[in-house]
């Protein structure tokens, strides 16, 4: 049946007059009546109806305050040998009814949400709106790519704590409390006995206790220390090898970080090692590769040096071996670190070290396109 839009529905809902029967023959009356009401209501189109509206006809034909309702009430008024049979009759009304408006119910629901989507208009042939992926952060890449060639030879990457013991970070790297080297290295403390470490040396630490020789380790890793300018900042990436195992000389450092840097420059580079001072290594030294600007003769980018500074080495000083349990007369190894940043830096640029870490998505984009 269709009705105009603006039928009325409320005339199709209207209650019945008289709700009360006594005899099985009136009874018999009124639940016609109402299978018919309810007959003539489900029988309008669903689309002309909204979900609210088809919400009260589920109310007024199986609600609590329907007629069913009044008509099993009204039972007792029934001789005693008329009720069975007429409680028979409003049941079987009632589960017709229920059965009926509930498909009709969900059949409005249904053209309704089909409505719904036709006014939304989706069309499928769109193109999507541009998706931002996103990307690794810069220095987290230089990291992965210098990572990557000490696993070609051979390192085995490992992690470590950042929230690390004094013990890990100072004394079992020969840097007892009163060591001035501690002064180097303005550190936070967390609590007593804890810091944030301060360099990736620590993991060397674990790694001699916890793996025991020999070692060929490499790792990369956030450090800490309280210091904030133009090259520094608090929060910094280093990435650290150590090699312990019988025999070690400088002579194998000294292979193993050339053939470092020409797996990291794409070809053989200088380099130069400056006799520096660690306490964690004996002898140590500073490492400089040649300034791939201008080979040597000079430039901006190295400060008119020819050398660009990339960080430490040195062998393993016996101390630290020592109180890693590891015994000297034996072993020996050697160490080198560098900051990632650094290397970054010099990478992709970048003047100001502290942009790396402002969260500029602009900037992080520039340099992943690199
Ligand atoms: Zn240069």
């Amino acid at each position: 049946m269709d009705l105009p839009t603006e039928f009325s529905l409320s005339d199709l809902l209207e209650l019945p007059q008289t709700a009360a029967a006594s005899s099985l023959s009136e009874l018999q009356k009124l639940l016609d009546e109402e299978r018919n009401r309810c007959a003539q209501v489900i029988a309008v189109s669903p689309e002309n109806l909204t979900e609210a509206q088809s919400d009260e006809v589920r109310v007024r034909f199986t609600g609590r305050k329907s007629p069913l309702q009044d008509w099993l009430k009204s039972l007792r008024n029934f001789p005693a040998e008329e009720r069975k049979d007429a409680g028979a009759k409003i049941n079987q009304l009632k589960s017709f009814l229920e059965g009926e408006v509930e498909r009709f119910v969900l059949a409005c629901r249904a053209s309704a949400e089909k409505l719904r989507l036709e006014r939304e208009k989706v069309d499928l042939t769109l193109p999507l709106p541009e998706l931002n992926l996103g990307s690794r952060h810069p220095v987290s890449a230089a990291a992965q790519q210098l990572l990557e060639p000490l696993r070609r030879l051979g390192f085995t990457v490992i992690d470590g704590p950042e929230l690390e013991r004094e013990f890990y970070n100072f004394e079992a790297l020969n840097i007892p409390a009163e060591h001035p080297a501690r002064e180097m290295q303005d550190t936070f403390f967390v609590a007593s006995q804890w810091v944030l470490r301060t360099h990736t040396s620590s993991v060397q630490a674990h790694a001699m206790l916890e793996r025991g020789v020999p070692l060929r380790v490499a790792c990369a890793g956030f450090t800490y220390r309280n210091e904030l300018d133009l090259t520094h900042v608090p929060t910094f990436r280093q990435i650290e090898c150590l090699v312990v195992d019988k025999g070690i000389t400088l002579a194998n450092m000294r292979s193993t970080l050339d053939a470092f840097f020409a797996e990291v420059f794409g070809r053989p580079v200088k380099l130069r090692l400056r006799s520096s001072y660690f306490p964690f290594t004996e002898p140590s030294a500073e490492i400089d590769v040649q300034c791939q600007q201008c080979f040597g003769s000079g430039c901006r980018s190295c400060k008119h040096t020819g050398w660009l500074e990339m960080g430490g080495c040195g062998l393993v000083n016996t101390r630290v071996l020592e109180s890693c349990g590891i015994d000297s007369k034996v072993y020996s190894g050697f160490a080198f670190g560098m900051g990632v940043d650094r290397i970054a830096m010099s990478k992709f640029g970048i003047a100001d070290l502290r942009s790396l870490y402002e969260g500029d998505v602009l900037l992080s984009r520039q340099l992943a396109l690199r």
